[in-house]
């Protein structure tokens, strides 16, 4: 059978046509870029890739680049030092807007690029020369996509011909004391950040990585820290669409990231990661096209992170009391998916209901996963039941609950759930 996926995004393709919108004019190389260039792609968290239209096409990654040396910088220097020398607000403005913090002084936002100036000058060491930063970023980019990324070096010089508005911001954060190296080594570091190529392949990849907390799923490299993702894909969440952040977050609601040569990526946490191309821009500095395409799949896919999650009373499956023949209680709870706070929730209320138990069989059996938080109030569950002098006894043969100093029974894996409970009867 032939997968319906590439068809569905080419049909979207074909869906968000028209040829709204204008090149970025203040690069050179990108005003004469092919502004009828259009693809999507769709990486799965396991790396398996959906494309559809021009999505061998190099482009220079541009803003795009921005979350990817946000990440390098928080796994460089940790999260409270790179707080003091960039916020994480939304700025409202344009994204290459000169403006700082009132009192902080602090560039807004790592997506703005007074903040992305910061982070890249934030790169390893201060004293470290251009070259060697920009090889580390394109080494963490490298690993994210999975392949070698290199600069494009017209592209670079292009750029560099007209980095006013950048000297000017870069000067503005050497005044303050933001950033304490030379401003044109900074933005000529950014610039070369800013001009590495990539295809929207790479970039749905790039965005998978992000969506499963740092881990890249072909080569299995953890990329950055998982905690790492997490404020990177928040502040994308908040600030990635720069001035249209709030648009963004209401009608597609995942996070994303745009830049001036016409990409979008999206990564929807322990979901996906997406991207699009298509060159000509909207006024915010977005892909017309790209919007058009993510607001669309997000409503035919049921993207939007605001999305109520399935309730949390399916994940108790069964849960039965019988009463033994000398009188005594058993409880059977059986549980089933992902277990997080609102459905062990569920388990403390069904024994916390009065009645004392005398056996509890906790059947773990169709349980998916687990989370620390469920982790933890599972095993205070079984605790306080053997406190009380109720014997516990687990279904649970892929150890998904890991209880190991506790002197819990594991049934065996074939146990039909009412054997043990011969002469008991239900109640
Ligand atoms: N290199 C571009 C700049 O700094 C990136 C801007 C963008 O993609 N929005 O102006």
């Amino acid at each position: 059978m032939k997968s319906p996926v590439p068809d569905y995004l080419t049909e979207i393709l074909d869906a968000c046509g028209g040829d709204a919108g204008a090149l970025a004019g203040y690069i050179p190389e990108l005003a004469s870029a092919d502004p009828d260039r259009l693809a999507v792609c769709l990486s799965t968290i396991d790396g398996k890739l959906y494309r559809a239209g021009d999505s061998g096409t190099e482009f220079s990654i541009q803003s795009i680049s921005k979350p990817f040396v946000y990440a390098l910088a928080l796994a460089d220097h940790g999260l409270d030092d790179v707080l003091e020398r960039i916020g994480v607000e939304p700025s409202g403005e344009a994204f290459n807007e000169l403006s700082l913090e009132r009192d902080s002084r602090r560039p807004r936002n790592p997506m703005i690029n007074a903040g992305a100036l910061t982070a890249h000058a934030l790169v390893g060491d201060p004293g470290d020369d251009v070259d060697t930063r920009v090889e580390r970023v394109r080494r963490l980019m490298s690993d994210f996509a999975g392949r070698e990324l290199h600069v494009d070096r017209r592209i670079y010089e292009s750029e560099m011909s007209q980095a006013y508005r950048n000297l000017a911001i870069a000067n503005m954060l050497r005044s303050y004391g933001v950033i304490g190296q030379d401003p044109r080594d900074v933005v000529r570091g950014y610039t070369q950040q800013c001009a590495i190529s990539v295809t929207s392949s790479d970039l749905a990849t790039m965005a998978a990585t992000l969506a499963t907390g740092g881990v890249q799923p072909t080569t299995g490299k953890q990329v950055v820290p998982e905690k790492v993702a997490r404020q990177v894909l928040s502040v994308m969440m908040t600030c990635g669409m720069y001035d249209a952040a709030g648009d963004w977050m209401t009608t597609v609601g995942f996070p994303a990231k745009s830049g001036v040569s016409g990409g979008i990526l999206g990564a929807l946490p322990g979901q996906l990661g997406m991207a699009v191309f298509s060159p000509r821009l909207d006024s915010h500095g977005n892909s017309t096209r790209g919007v058009r395409i993510c607001t669309r799949m997000s409503a035919d896919m049921g993207l939007h992170i605001m999305q109520a999650p399935e309730p949390a009373r399916s994940t108790v499956r069964r849960d039965r009391t019988l009463r033994g023949p000398d009188g005594s209680l058993a409880r059977v709870c059986s549980l089933q998916g992902s277990m997080q706070f609102s459905s062990v929730e569920r388990v403390v209320r069904t024994v916390t209901d009065g009645l004392p138990i005398a056996l509890f069989v906790l059947d773990l059996r169709r349980v998916s996963s687990v989370n620390d938080v469920a982790r933890r109030m599972l095993a205070e569950i079984v605790r306080r039941l053997q406190l009380d002098g109720a014997e516990v006894a687990l279904l649970d043969p892929d150890h998904v609950l890991p209880l190991s100093e506790q002197a819990v029974v594991r049934l065996p894996e074939r146990w039909s759930s009412l054997a043990p409970l011969e002469g008991y009867e239900r109640v």
